[in-house]
């Protein structure tokens, strides 16, 4: 299978389990997770029809934004963001998905204050409680999530996971469900100056259509489009 062919492939089974749930395929869109990617095939996928990229580590980030590999598609930072990074990312990207806590939280505010720009973010949330993963706890959400809504310079866009490995015939269907609860719930108590919260990004290559099914609205694809990765160390 070429690129091109898992791109069309991949969106074709987004909108399939999006019809199957009865939602409209249209409110789900494809985030392809370019990591280890060279920026000639980020440029293929986007010729391909993808448009949101999806990236993890600020290095390779910096590097094809000098290349102007996104170049038509949008970009969104997916992975974990330390403090002392948030200067190359914030105003650089449409969308950080991955702000996990007060303190990260903090962090992004200031620098887009100092840039005089409005960052759209996500709120992380730890779904599985897993002691190793960033994210801030299901039971903590709400008091983030109205301390980004008094950020003037940030606008509070939804949610994002990742769900522990899954495990059995379920998956991660049960944790996705409780995602979408709890973006049902802050979209209900956030009042946030007329900004939509309407993101809920969820679901990667073995599991996206359980997301699609349980309410993603974004979902993160690397292996189903690029093909397996080389192991490497933790993002
Ligand atoms: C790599 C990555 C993905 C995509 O994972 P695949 O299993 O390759 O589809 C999604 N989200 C994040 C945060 C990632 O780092």
């Amino acid at each position: 299978m070429t690129l091109e062919e898992n791109v069309a492939l991949v969106k074709e089974r987004i909108r399939a389990a999006a019809r199957s749930a009865g939602r409209d395929p249209g409110e789900v869109t494809l985030v392809a997770a370019t990591k280890v990617q060279t920026s000639d095939t980020i440029r293929r996928a986007i010729a391909a029809g993808v448009t949101i990229c999806g990236e993890n580590r600020v290095q390779e980030m910096t590097a094809h934004l000098a290349d102007n590999a996104y170049d038509g598609a949008a970009l969104h930072f997916i992975g974990h963001l330390q403090t002392n990074k948030v200067r190359q990312v914030v105003g650089r990207v449409d969308l950080i998905e991955s702000v996990g806590s007060a303190h990260l939280l903090e962090a992004v505010e200031a620098q887009a204050a100092k840039l005089d720009l409005c960052q759209d973010i996500l709120l992380e949330v730890n779904i599985g409680g897993e002691q190793a993963k960033s994210g801030v706890a299901p039971a903590e959400l709400y008091d983030l999530a109205a301390r980004a809504a008094d950020c003037p310079h940030l606008r509070l866009r939804g949610l994002m996971t990742i769900p522990p490995i899954a495990q059995g015939p379920e998956g991660n269907r049960a944790f996705f469900a409780k995602m979408y609860q709890l973006y049902v719930d802050i979209r209900q108590k956030i009042d946030h100056n007329g900004t939509v919260i309407n993101c809920l990004s969820m679901g990667m290559s073995g599991d996206f259509e359980d997301a699609v099914r349980e309410g993603a609205t974004l979902v993160r694809v690397g292996t189903a489009l690029f093909g397996p990765r080389p192991p490497m160390g933790k993002a």
